[in-house]
């Protein structure tokens, strides 16, 4: 559900005078405290492997736990895309980033507990150091090769990596 339908009482008075407006924000009517519901930054990896394989992760909770996705996570509040890129990989796979370019955003809506999150799901290809010591920790609960071409998109949980999957597999023609 939308934020909309969580939030009855204004975080600044109190009071049950809070209501979502058209333009993104709510306002209260008692003390006209506004507060913006935007986009929380996520980010995604391809990396690839020198068979030309990619590295797809097997999602280990819900939302779509079971499904394929690619490695990655929320970035932090004033922490650069980049560094979370790092982060993620580190700490999912126990892989270090070497090398990352971007390679474009895919808005997405992520549900969790009740309450759909909007994101925007930042994607990057990756290099990696060496995927000697690699190990699935976290959230993922396993990892796998597989070459782009063969992905079948069904298999992926989240609306926004199939998306990025899809454009991948047309970039690659
Ligand atoms: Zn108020």
């Amino acid at each position: 559900m939308h934020p909309k339908h969580h939030f009855k009482y204004c975080p600044s008075c109190s009071k049950p005078t809070i209501f979502f407006q058209n333009y993104g924000a709510f306002e209260c009517e008692e003390c006209h405290f506004q507060l913006f519901i935007n986009a929380s930054a996520a980010v995604a990896a391809f990396i690839l492997n020198e068979e030309g394989e990619l590295l797809m992760a097997k999602r280990k909770h819900d939302p779509q736990a079971g499904t394929l996705d690619l490695p990655g996570g929320f970035v932090e509040v004033m922490e650069p895309a980049e560094d979370a890129v790092k982060r993620e990989i580190m700490e999912e796979l126990n892989l270090e980033v070497t090398h990352l370019e971007y390679f474009g955003s895919f808005p997405n809506e992520y549900l969790y507990k009740g309450m759909t999150y909007h994101t925007l799901d930042l994607a990057f290809v990756c290099k990696v150091k060496t995927f000697e010591g690699m190990q699935v920790n976290d959230d993922v609960a396993d990892a796998i090769f597989i070459r782009p071409e063969k992905i079948d998109l069904n298999d992926i949980g989240l609306d926004s990596i199939r998306r990025m999957v899809l454009q991948y597999q047309k970039s690659i023609k």
